[in-house]
């Protein structure tokens, strides 16, 4: 199906995780976007929300990738008041390209807190 094929990337480290071959822990899934703890976390809560479409990143994003990007937003909200943060704050970050240091080329949202964070 080559329209499934578009959705995906075979030397991805995310689309792994995606397809099963690589393990994580996975704190959250539907049809469109999965969420899991970063393997290297920055703050006591760190999860990585990631769309299933293969997106390289911002700047690759193509017209509807946008309401993609809103439902992560969506699902950052839904996981920080879970994980009991959505009160006293947190940090949503997107890396975008090699200077703005993203290092795993699959567009993702990053939930930072449990900490006063005052660098990203
Ligand atoms: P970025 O610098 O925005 O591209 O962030 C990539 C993030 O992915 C980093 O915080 C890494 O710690 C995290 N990461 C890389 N590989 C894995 C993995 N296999 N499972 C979970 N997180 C990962
Ligand atoms: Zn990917």
């Amino acid at each position: 199906m080559p329209e499934e094929n578009e959705q995906i990337s075979e030397d991805c480290v995310f689309c792994k995780i995606l397809n099963g071959e690589i393990e994580s822990n996975l704190v959250y899934s539907d049809e469109e976007i999965v969420a899991f703890n970063d393997i290297n976390p920055k703050a006591p809560i760190h999860i990585l929300i990631v769309p299933r479409k293969h997106i390289e990143s911002v700047a690759e994003m193509e017209r509807g990738d946008e309401f993609i990007v809103g439902n992560m937003i969506k699902v950052a909200k839904i996981l920080a008041e879970e994980n009991r943060i959505g009160e006293k704050g947190y940090k949503l970050l997107i890396n975008v390209g090699e200077e703005g240091g993203q290092v795993v080329p699959h567009l993702h949202l990053h939930l930072l807190g449990g900490k006063k964070l005052r660098e990203f």
